[in-house]
């Protein structure tokens, strides 16, 4: 029999109506009332003839109108496709067709920028709907599906073309249970959502605060100043980040310190540089560092915060009621040994929009990594980007991490270049900070104290930017064209 779960935020409505659900800048709304206005904007939205088991495209900004209009499509039953909003308008309809959207919602200004390829009845701006007068009360979804799809997101096609992975009202509700499971629940608890909620890491805290009942504070865009006074006197006690954010958080909070409620800064989405993880421990910032994508439906792998001095530079081990392994040629491999990662779990994707799914369950990552003796995961590096050099693995990531360990390097990004001596050989690009006077050389010397000579990029390239797509992350296919630019000297 399907596993059936009461309407999660009907549910969290009945069981603490007066509790906080979500704090924006400007506006703040309980449990009961996010539930009443998704319940009418269900109706509005139903009243653009938009029925259970459509296809709805979202291309908004993080607001509260973005997550009240998330609830209001699951009362509908329709499933939701949420866009990526630093796409382009072409790949923006590419995702829009390949997911048969019936409409796509955005923000006013977006509007008048989509109605050029398509047309006026199937792009509506978020206010045309909620100003509409029309109300058809289409029955509200008081159960769901575990295995229902609620959700699409494409991968950020970081290594390729982005394909929609499918997550369900199980995937949600396990990956929201098993980070409970890892990092505890606190009466307390306040995540706060710096990142966009079309990614998984945004829409799975707003998730979370549903099924857990806790309050989130929403803010719009990344800005460290006013994250780090939500920390230090506004009471949150988690946050999600990325590298990125990270550096630049602990570089606003300069000699100030966060207060001793802040719990967890949970860093994922990519690898963290170890210079970065040992500046955050000697400050006390309690960083837990994750593993997951989209296809896991966000954290599967996640350091303990009693294991986070310990196993600095892993991504833990995977959380509970979720299975790991290292395969190499489709043999599993024993600890450390470098090999793909392959996860299983009830969080994990079942499969992409229109393509088969995975067999056993197992879903291989395209990741490699290894496990130590006490079986925490090491992340390398993605398969597509390894570089392999006279026989020997060369994993980008680390160069760079040594290269940003650099007090002068602000960015850095390393690719395989073909080399007719050892068939490819290491390439870094590196970003300086503005007026820095450091060489190429002394890079050079840089990293000679600090890798093996067959990890020696065989060139580095000063550079103003790197190419990074959507998701701000580093597009390493993208570095070769770099050589040929003028920039690169
Ligand atoms: P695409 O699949 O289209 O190439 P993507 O993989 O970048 O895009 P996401 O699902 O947003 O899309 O990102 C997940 C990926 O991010 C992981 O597969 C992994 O490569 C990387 N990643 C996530 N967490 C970590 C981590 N802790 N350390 C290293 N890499 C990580
Ligand atoms: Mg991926």
């Amino acid at each position: 029999m399907e596993l059936v779960l009461p309407n999660f935020l009907e549910k969290r409505a009945q069981i603490s109506p007066a509790k906080m659900a979500i704090k924006t800048e400007t506006s703040s709304i309980t449990f009961e009332q996010l539930f009443t206005r998704s319940k009418e904007l269900a109706y509005k939205i139903a009243s653009f003839g938009i029925r259970k088991g459509d296809y709805v495209s979202i291309y908004m900004e993080n607001s509260l109108n973005l997550m009240e209009l998330i609830f209001a499509l699951k009362n509908i039953g329709c499933i939701t496709v949420l866009h990526n909003t630093r796409l382009t308008v072409e790949e923006l309809t590419y995702q829009v067709k390949d997911s048969d959207s019936k409409i796509i919602i955005t923000d006013e200004e977006k509007c008048s920028l989509l109605q050029e390829p398509w047309n006026h009845s199937f792009v509506y701006s978020f206010s045309t709907i909620d100003n509409t007068v029309k109300y058809e009360e289409v029955p509200i979804q008081h159960e769901f599906n575990l295995s229902d799809t609620d959700t699409i997101m494409y991968t950020s096609g970081t290594t390729g073309f982005p394909k929609g992975v499918k997550q369900t009202y199980g995937n949600h509700y396990w990956s929201a249970t098993a980070s409970a499971l890892n990092l505890g629940i606190r009466e307390d608890d306040c995540w706060l959502i710096a990142v966009p909620l079309f990614h998984i890491s945004g829409l799975s805290i707003l998730m979370r605060g549903v099924i857990y009942g806790m309050e989130v504070v929403l803010h719009t865009k990344f800005d460290p100043k006013k994250v780090n006074k939500a920390i230090r006197s506004e009471k949150v006690t988690i946050i999600s980040v990325v590298t990125t954010m990270l550096s630049k958080l602990v570089d606003e909070l300069g000699e100030e310190s966060y207060p001793t409620s802040f719990r967890c800064m949970l860093a994922g989405g990519g690898p963290v540089p170890l210079s970065m993880l040992e500046r955050c421990h000697e400050k006390n910032i309690p960083v837990v560092q994750t593993y997951g994508m989209t296809e896991t439906c966000s954290q599967i792998v996640t350091l303990s915060a009693t294991d986070a001095i310990s196993k600095v530079g892993s991504s833990g081990k995977a959380l509970f009621p979720c299975q790991l392994k290292i395969v190499v040629d489709g043999v599993e491999q024993g600890p450390n040994s470098p090999g793909e990662i392959v996860v299983k779990g009830p969080n994990v994707t079942t499969g992409y929009l229109h393509r088969a799914s995975f067999e056993d369950g197992w879903l291989y990552t395209g990741d490699i990594g290894y496990l130590d003796d006490e079986g925490f995961l090491y992340v390398l590096d993605r398969r597509s980007d390894l570089i392999i050099s006279g026989g020997e693995n060369i994993y980008p990531a680390e160069i760079e991490s040594v290269l940003q360990s650099h007090p002068d390097v602000i960015d850095s990004g390393v690719t395989g270049v073909e080399d007719e001596k050892w068939g490819e050989v290491p390439n870094a690009f590196v970003v300086l900070k503005s007026g820095a006077k450091t060489t190429k050389e002394d890079i050079m010397n840089f990293l000679y104290d600090r890798l093996a000579k067959y990890k020696i990029p065989k060139r580095i390239m000063f550079v103003d930017t790197l190419p990074r797509n959507a998701t701000n992350k580093l597009q390493r296919r993208k570095l070769k064209d770099l050589l040929h630019q003028n920039g690169a000297n």
